[in-house]
């Protein structure tokens, strides 16, 4: 596959989970990837070279997303790497359970910290090397338009994200740069360790219209879909991508 060829493609929180997956999916089909990652640096390395061996292109970035400045820092290390970025994967967030009584600011703050002003600013700070046919993906969730456990502030920041795709892709697409989301369901990942439990699994396929846990690959396929011109007419929209959960 080649849809990307020649195309270089920034994947946050890449190191593992669904952020590792997309990261594969875009270098499968030939973008040359930068590997941001937080604290995981033998685990970005590894993927940086799984996707050499395979006769891609990869390099690892460092940046905490949690700081202030954090998207400030990995917008200025991606510019010393690239002239020119086709594709931006916002990826990298947290989550924690609480209900409404039990959220600190603490936690609130870094969630909107991770999850929503980090993605903002990154995208703000990378502006200069977006240009004609780039595509921003966010990701969202499925707890953005639906409710399922206690995540009242984590749905919230992915709410955010919802309403970023509309106003960033009005804003963006007179450059011709298009702006989506990904929203999935319960993806197996480190993040989702309840759905590794017999009860966990058992809550999720009930919510679900087809019968089987999601995998990291079942979202980074939608994410290569929204990086490739196959996407072309589409901006502002977040996809869906939960095996038909809540429906
Ligand atoms: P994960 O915990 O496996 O991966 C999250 C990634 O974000 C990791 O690579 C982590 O290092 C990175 N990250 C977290 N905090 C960071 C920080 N301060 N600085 C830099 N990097 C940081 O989880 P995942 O399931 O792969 O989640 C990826 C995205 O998908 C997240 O935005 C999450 O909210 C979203 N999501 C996940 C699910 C699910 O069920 N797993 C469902 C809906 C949405």
């Amino acid at each position: 596959m080649s849809a990307l060829k020649n195309k270089t493609a920034l994947v946050t929180g890449a190191s593992r989970g669904i952020g590792r997956a997309a990261a594969r999916a875009l270098a499968a089909a030939g973008a040359r990837i930068i590997v941001h990652y937080g604290q995981a640096a033998v685990e970005a390395e590894s993927l940086v070279a799984e996707i050499r061996t395979d006769g891609g292109q990869a390099d690892a970035v460092a940046a905490d997303l949690a700081a202030p400045d954090g998207a400030h820092t990995l917008a200025a290390r991606v510019r010393e790497l690239v002239g020119r970025l086709d594709v931006v994967v916002a990826n990298a967030g947290i989550s924690k359970a609480a209900t409404i009584e039990d959220t600190t600011v603490a936690d609130f703050d870094r969630l909107f910290a991770v999850n929503v002003r980090a993605p903002f600013f990154l995208v703000q700070q990378l502006l200069p090397l977006l240009g004609d046919g780039a595509s921003v993906i966010f990701v969202s969730s499925v707890l953005a338009r639906a409710v399922a456990g206690n995540l009242p502030a984590y749905a919230a920041t992915k709410g955010a994200i919802d309403t970023m795709v509309k106003h960033f892709a009005a804003a963006l697409g007179g450059r011709g740069i298009r702006v989506n989301a990904v929203a999935p369901g319960v993806i197996e990942t480190d993040m989702s360790h309840f759905a590794h439990t017999d009860e966990g699994r058992k809550y999720t396929l009930g919510m679900q219209a087809i019968q089987r846990i999601g995998q990291p690959d079942d979202v980074a396929d939608a994410v290569t879909f929204l990086a490739s011109d196959a996407a072309r007419w589409v901006t502002g929209d977040t996809l869906r991508v939960d095996g038909g959960t809540k429906l």
